[in-house]
């Protein structure tokens, strides 16, 4: 998979896409990540990216145009068509499912937004579609990006170690995960649960899932509701 993030702070972006599982799968070449500075699109000689809002108020609104050429210019780097993702808290709410199906997709452009947000042409000329983190406001689009980049890259194959990494994980599945446990087997007086010394999968599994239900039924009731739900659906 190929992702191109659009950007006012492509340091920022880098920083964070440099390190850890990201940053190793970069550099195995099991995903692509690169940042483009839009200001390097401007046509106006200086550098200017954004202007006052037509109609008036308050901030800055990014001009069309910068984000316009960077995108022909970024899309014209590879074969497949990008699909275009604008990071706004107008969006669809970001979700474990959502990271898997954009995860399927050979190209990303990721558009990162800042002032008051990007004028609307350029949104409905190249935007596929809008994903917002959580129903608040950031400052800029950068942390939604990355935080919607690290959840995508690692559900592509060989980011992590195995599989099973994340299809035991919470919300993979409709449950939050179960609790996990280490070294030493007694800590503070506190013992790991006995079931997981036997080396009996089964019942390890079993002891796993109860877990996931109990867990999810009492953090997240409108979770479980679908779970049983589905469950029952499953039985019809
Ligand atoms: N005026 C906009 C509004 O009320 O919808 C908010 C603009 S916000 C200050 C600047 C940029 O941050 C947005 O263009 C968007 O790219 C990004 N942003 C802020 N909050 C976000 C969120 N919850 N999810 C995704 N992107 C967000």
């Amino acid at each position: 998979m190929r992702i191109d993030v659009a950007t006012l702070f492509p340091d920022m972006c880098e920083a964070v896409l440099s390190e850890s599982i990201i940053g190793r799968a970069r550099k195995t070449e099991k995903i692509e990540v690169h940042c483009h500075q839009i200001r390097e699109y401007t046509l106006d000689k200086h550098r200017r990216v954004d202007d006052t809002p037509y109609g008036g108020g308050m901030g800055m609104v990014m001009q069309a145009d910068p984000i316009y050429r960077c995108f022909n210019a970024v899309a014209a780097m590879a074969e497949e068509k990008p699909h275009v993702i604008y990071m706004s808290p107008k969006g669809a709410v970001f979700t474990q499912q959502k990271a898997v199906e954009l995860s399927k997709m050979p190209r990303l452009f990721v558009l990162c937004g800042h002032y008051e947000g990007v004028d609307q042409r350029v949104l409905d000329r190249i935007v596929d579609e809008e994903i917002s983190i959580g129903d608040y406001v950031l400052t800029g689009g950068e942390l939604p990006a990355m935080v919607m980049i690290d959840a995508v890259a690692r559900m592509c194959p060989g980011v992590l170690a195995a599989d099973e990494c994340f299809e035991e994980e919470s919300h993979f599945g409709g449950l939050l995960e179960y609790p996990h446990y280490t070294k030493p087997e007694i800590w503070e007086g506190e013992a790991v649960p006995p079931v997981l010394l036997t080396g009996h999968h089964k019942n390890i599994a079993a002891f796993r899932h109860e877990k996931a239900v109990e867990i999810t039924k009492e953090r997240r009731p409108d979770m479980y509701q679908k779970y049983v739900q589905n469950i029952k659906m499953d039985k019809k």
